[in-house]
This record gives structure tokens, sequence and C-alpha cells, in this order.
């Protein structure tokens, strides 16, 4: 048996969403909306499934929608793409996988910044890849040129850096961004920049694409089922500069082959419709606020966030005792609301006294969730 995969527990956002279901509690883990997607598209779905197309796209993805992503970028981020440089997966994911198995061999080093998603560091492993770890620290989780530097070593190949940053809900800023790429260039390393939170940001945020800063050595991952709150459709995808996506798309052919075409079809409408998204920005800037001030109602204490769709909440400032993973789980066998602890996001010293919760979820769900983190204080 391979020992990555033996080792590696469940991961926490299977884990949370199994024990919401089996306690009846309202889910605030997992990262999912629970409202606010275009019904547009689901219309422009369901029309595609049933007027035919629901065979094999080509694999690296349907024609229609490498255009729509070209389009879209270089409208939204100013980015000069064409889809020879575009792999559509199914999922954001698969986009990570494909891009760690095409380019790092065994011995290769990884930077990358904790506390972070939990698929990195395991597919990096499987990749053979040695990982190092910088970890950013709350309350301001900043990432500075130092802590960088002082993980890149001679066999560092890959920076893997997530913004906006879940689970923290940073949206790094362009001092930050800068010293990500001049260190890139420095040492010659190709950068993984999960953008898949691009577009959750509030209303008059602005986001800055590594891509748009570094082509010739950053590969974008992004993500149909952020943008348009449908995480279950399973479309993403990755850009990069030409050679490494031939690359990668080898890779991803014999993941899944290619993603389901009427959902790819679907996804090329939305994005040629950016307007869709501005009302769902105001929607979610509306249930942060609702859960926060909820929450500081019943008396926790909230870290800043700048974009995604998470809040992070300090339990011990909060007057809580129980670490991260201690309290997940009596809230949500007790209380009835799930959360996501922090402390598996870690590799090294991890911070366990904070949890996620989700806000992308109607008023009653967040009533709901709000009056059990009450009673689980
Ligand atoms: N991105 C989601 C989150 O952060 C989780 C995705 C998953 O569970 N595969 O909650």
């Amino acid at each position: 048996m391979n020992p990555t995969f033996e080792r590696m527990p469940v991961s926490i956002f299977e884990q949370m969403s199994q024990a919401a279901v089996r306690h009846g509690a309202v889910n605030l883990g997992q990262g999912f909306p629970d409202f606010g997607w275009p019904e547009e598209l689901l219309a422009e779905a369901a029309r595609l499934v049933t007027s035919g197309s629901n065979q094999y796209a080509p694999s690296r993805g349907a024609p229609a929608l490498r255009e729509a992503i070209c389009h879209f970028y270089a409208e939204r981020q100013g980015l000069d793409l064409t889809p020879d440089q575009l792999v559509v997966t199914s999922g954001a994911i698969e986009a990570i996988a494909s891009l760690f198995f095409a380019t790092l061999n065994p011995g290769d080093e990884a930077v990358i910044v904790a506390p972070a998603y939990d698929g990195y560091a395991p597919l990096l492993r499987r990749a053979g890849a040695v990982i190092r770890e910088v970890a950013l620290r709350p309350p301001t989780w900043a990432l500075t040129a130092e802590a960088l530097e002082a993980a890149i070593t001679p066999r560092t190949k890959l920076l893997v850096i997530n913004n906006p940053h879940n689970p923290t809900g940073r949206l790094f800023s362009n001092a930050e961004l800068e010293a990500v790429v001049t260190l890139a260039r420095a040492h010659d390393l190709l950068i993984l920049s999960d953008e898949v939170w691009e577009e959750v940001i509030p209303p008059g945020a602005t986001f800055r694409s590594l891509m748009a800063m570094a082509p010739e050595r950053t590969i974008k991952i992004g993500s149909a089922g952020k943008i348009f709150a449908l995480t279950g459709w399973r479309v993403g995808w990755l850009a990069a500069p030409v050679e490494l996506a031939a690359l990668a798309a080898k890779a991803h052919q014999y993941l899944t082959f290619a993603a389901p075409p009427n959902l790819q079809g679907a996804v090329a409408f939305g994005l040629s419709r950016p307007e869709l998204i501005a009302p769902m920005r105001g929607a979610f800037e509306r249930a942060k606020a609702r859960l926060s001030d909820g929450l500081a109602r019943a008396g926790y204490v909230l870290l800043p966030s700048e974009a995604t769709y998470f809040q992070c909440v300090d339990l011990h400032a909060s007057g809580i005792a129980l670490d991260d993973m201690a309290f997940a789980l009596a809230a949500v066998e007790q209380a009835g609301v799930a959360t996501i602890p922090l402390s598996p996001f870690y590799e090294g010293e991890a911070e366990r006294g904070l949890v996620r919760l989700c806000f992308a979820k109607k008023d009653e769900t967040i009533d709901a969730g709000v009056a059990a983190m009450a009673r689980a204080k």
C-alpha cells in the first residue's frame, strides 16, 4: 500500500460534512453555498443535457469554454491567454494534481503556505516532492519575503501560492505578490497560483493575478464552482505557458480524460455574462455581515476576512479553552453546527485555537448556525 495515502486522514471537509449529516447539524464547515448561484446557468445546463451534449468533450476542454476563459480573464484581469494555454479539468484539484504529476520529480522541493488547502501536501508527496512549509500566523497572516526565501533551497522547483487564501480569507497585497515574483525569478521557480477564489471578493475589491505579473512561470488554477457558487459541478482549469499546459494535459487525460460537456457549455455561457457575478458578491457580503454580527453578539472574537466566503473565529480569545479539533467535534456533536478546525492545514507547528465558518448561506441557515454556535460556547 502507498504510505502517503495509508497515513492520510479522511479530508477534514468530508469528516465534518459527514458528522453534520450524522448529527443533523447546520453545516458551516465545508465551503459550499446554499444560495446565490445564477439560475440562468442551471437552465443552460439542463438545455444542453436534454439537447444532446452528453458525449466526451475534447480532453483539453470544449473549445467554446477555452475561448470563454481567455476572454473572461482578458476582461477582468488583463491576461493575454490563448486556448492552447488552457486545460479544463474535473474540478480545480484535478488541475493541481495534473500539474504536480507532470512537472515534479522525486526529490524536487515545493514550498507551500500554511494554513494550506489540505489537497496540496498529499498530492505533492505522491508526486515524490519534498514539502517546505511557510507558516502564516494570525491575526495578520502576513507573507514575508524573508520567510519565503528561508524555505527555498537549490532543489526548490515550485512555489504553491493560494490567493485569495483559504482558510484565512486573506487577499495578499501587491507587495506580498511582488515578493513572490521576485523570489521566483531570482531562483528560477515555477509558481502554481491557486486563484480559485478570484471572484469571491467583496464589492469594490480588486484581485491581481500572479499570471499577469509573471506569465512566463505561472500556472494559474481556476474554478467554475467557485465563480458561480456551483461547487458540485466539478469544472476547473489551469492556464500555463503553452509547453507546460501540454504536459499537464497528458496527466489530465489519464485522470479523468474530460469534464462533462454539458456543464462546460453552461460555464462558457456564464463566463460570457460576467454581469451575473456582481449580485453574488453583494449577497455574500450581506451574509458575511449577518454571520459576523450574530457571532459577535454570541461573544465570539473574529479574525479579519478580506475575501473568500470564510470567516475565522479565535476560540481562545473568545474565552474557549478547547483546542480547535475538540471544539469542532463538540460543536457538531452537541451544539449542532459543523465548522472547520485550522490545525489540519499545517504540516508543522499548527495553530490550534481557530475554526473556519462558511457564510455563503441563506439567512435561515446563518441564524440556525449562530444559535448553535451560541450553544457551543
Ligand atoms: N474548497 C472547499 C473548502 O474549503 C472544500 C473542497 C472539498 O471538500 N473538496 O471548504
